[in-house]
């Protein structure tokens, strides 16, 4: 993708909320390198079975891929020094950037894209520390969402197949701390038996936008191999080394396609506090432009995101203009206002503005952003 500054401006807001959502639910944000050598493809079985997928370079006779997935990178950052039973659940999460070799017939603009951005996290725990990772994470999951304007779901648990690791008990554990957690939110569950992959069950969460197409963005699975094959342990309150069990969960998914869902959900009039540009300051005459750079600079002091619209254009037009950009607050300044101290203040879709203090429009702005209205 090339991100164009107003994209870039959107995108980073997603960022920031999702890297607070880390830092408020006990994550530790990590960083791994992009390109990672065939050996460790190998030990995830991707350079046997995933190869075609990956893009693979070479350097001093040896190759490398470029990552398909952030995982295997996560057991590398947990495996560096020993781990103990009070280590767990240790949460690791990453904006985390893949690749994979799609044919460019699956390609579908910002929607499926080679190269993309996950809220990937993964956190490693014992098997009866599962449920209260599932509870926390779909209660979470719920608030994210709403957070970006989504109100209806489906929720799909996959349960284990015919071929699979594991023991039956283990697999019944895993199974119903995702339905319980589901349960426990007070939602619909839709079961699809035999659907789970061979190493673990998992929650599906699926959007539906406004116009009702569904978009699956969220996982929580559950993995029971992994950690033996890149030989990830923890040593136990009986002094034994243990595998952990691997949480694999991202809330939003792709960042690229999530921002695409976004545009379509809200028909490109973003929230306030997504939106690239919060308001517009307009002069109606050329008396009072040197006045709208200064409301503008006061504005941006105040964190908000600002452009300024001095044409010499009718003010009529560059309302129209402005309105069509879906800019949520047009704020214009006459000579009346640049005397008064005041502004006209027009929300996104209203007719016509109403006059305030400067003050109260910069407040009214900050409350609309900060109740992600
Ligand atoms: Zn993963």
């Amino acid at each position: 993708m090339f991100w164009h500054p107003k994209g870039w401006t959107l995108w980073q807001q997603v960022e920031q909320y999702m890297r607070r959502v880390y830092q408020d639910n006990g994550y530790q944000e990590v960083k791994g390198p992009q390109i990672l050598d065939q050996g460790l493809w190998e030990k995830t079985g991707h350079w046997d079975k995933y190869r075609e997928n990956m893009f693979v370079t070479e350097s001093e006779k040896r190759d490398y891929a470029l990552k398909p997935m952030n995982c295997p990178g996560h057991v590398l950052i947990f495996k560096q020094g020993i781990k103990s039973y009070r280590d767990l659940p240790l949460r690791y999460g990453e904006f985390g950037q893949c690749h994979r070799n799609e044919p460019s017939g699956g390609l579908h603009g910002i929607m499926r894209v080679r190269g993309f951005t996950q809220d990937d996290g993964h956190i490693f725990c014992t098997e009866d520390q599962i449920q209260a990772e599932c509870d926390a994470y779909t209660v979470l999951l719920q608030k994210v969402y709403k957070d970006f304007g989504f109100s209806e779901m489906i929720y799909k648990v996959a349960t284990r197949p015919e071929a699979r690791i594991g023991s039956d008990e283990l697999w019944t554990k895993a199974e119903n701390a995702l339905i319980e957690s589901l349960k426990k939110s007070g939602v619909e569950v839709v079961i699809s038996p035999g659907d789970g992959a061979f190493y673990g069950p998992k929650i599906e969460y699926t959007l539906k936008d406004a116009i009702g197409r569904q978009w699956q963005c969220g996982t929580m699975q559950v993995d029971f191999n992994l950690a033996e094959r890149l030989d990830a342990e923890f040593v136990d309150a009986d002094g034994m080394r243990k595998r952990p069990v691997v949480l694999h969960r991202a809330i939003v998914g792709s960042l690229e396609r999530f921002i695409g869902i976004l545009i379509e959900q809200h028909a490109g009039a973003m929230p306030a506090w997504l939106a690239p540009v919060q308001a517009v300051v307009c002069n109606i005459t050329d008396a009072q432009a040197e006045q709208v750079d200064k409301v503008a600079a006061q504005l941006r002091a105040a964190g908000l995101r600002v452009a300024t619209d001095t044409r010499g254009e009718k003010i009529t037009r560059k309302i129209a203009e402005n309105a069509a950009q879906k800019i949520p607050y047009i704020l214009v300044m006459g000579d009346r206002e640049v005397e008064a101290g005041t502004i006209a203040v027009r929300a996104r879709g209203a007719t016509q503005g109403t006059v305030m203090p400067l003050a109260e429009a910069v407040a009214l702005i900050q409350n609309a952003i900060a109740q992600k209205a």
